[in-house]
This record gives C-alpha cells, sequence and structure tokens, in this order.
C-alpha cells in the first residue's frame, strides 16, 4: 500500500502540490485532483516487482506468474516513493460525476506544465500507466 499523504512528501513537493492544485482547479473547476501514492516502503516496492514471480495470481485472471503481472520495473529503493520523505508523488482526475479520468494526456500536461511552472526542478514521467507520477529532478542525488 501507498500512503495518500501529501505531508509524506518532501517541502518542494508538498509545496507543489499545493500551489498547482489552487491553479489547475482554476482552469478546471470541475475536475478533482486524486492524490494515490506518495510514500511506499522499499518491502511493498519488492513485493510488487515480485509479482510475475511470486507463484500467485496477482491480477486474478486465473493465470499464475505471467508478463502481464508485471507493474513496475523497480525494486525496493529504486523508486523515488521509497523514501520518507518521498521524492516523487502520483494524481489522477475525477470528473464532476465521480468517474476517473486515466487517460487523458493533455490533462496530465496541463497539470505537470502548471507543477514545472512552480518548481523548475519538477519533473514528470509522461508513461502509460503512469501519467500522474510527478518527481524531483535528480532524486537520487539527494538520498
Ligand atoms: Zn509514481
Amino acid at each position: 500500500m501507498c500512503t495518500r499523504n501529501i505531508s509524506h512528501s518532501i517541502p518542494e513537493l508538498q509545496e507543489v502540490y499545493l500551489k498547482a492544485g489552487l491553479k489547475f482547479k482554476e482552469r478546471n473547476p470541475n475536475i478533482q485532483i486524486i492524490l494515490l501514492c506518495v510514500y511506499r516502503s522499499p518491502e511493498e516496492q519488492n513485493r510488487l516487482y515480485s509479482y510475475p514471480y511470486d507463484k500467485k495470481d496477482n491480477n486474478s485472471n486465473g493465470v499464475i506468474d505471467e508478463k502481464s503481472e508485471k507493474v513496475t520495473n523497480a525494486r525496493g529503493g529504486q523508486s523515488p516513493h521509497n523514501y520518507l520523505p518521498s521524492f516523487a508523488y502520483d494524481i489522477t482526475f475525477k470528473d464532476s460525476s465521480g468517474k476517473y479520468i486515466w487517460n487523458n494526456i493533455s490533462l496530465y500536461k496541463e497539470y505537470r506544465d502548471i507543477c514545472r511552472s512552480i518548481n523548475s526542478n519538477v519533473d514528470w514521467l509522461g508513461k502509460i500507466g503512469d501519467y500522474g507520477h510527478i518527481q524531483l529532478i535528480n532524486w537520487r542525488s539527494k538520498i
């Protein structure tokens, strides 16, 4: 499990999260920002990493240990989420009817641009399935 408490991230990201939230809301009053993940322990990260090899049916499709169970390339300590305070946070969006908006890339890009305008040391991965990942550039040099 991930924590969903922004105070588990470094102060720079807490500031970005708060300010970007306000700016984004001004432009998109009907869209809610949902904080999905701030800190994930190294143990939990290793558990996720092992999904395709752990002899369990992690995606509940009746097949044990297949490629599609892969959810991460990172082992414990290799993700910026694995440090407390965390060097990353993940968000997604909900529309006014409460439905999640997972794949609207232009919304994620708008959010990213707002974050960068607040702190140019903030980066975004923009990978399919991980659009809402905001992290500190050069976080590895801080550990
Ligand atoms: Zn992330």
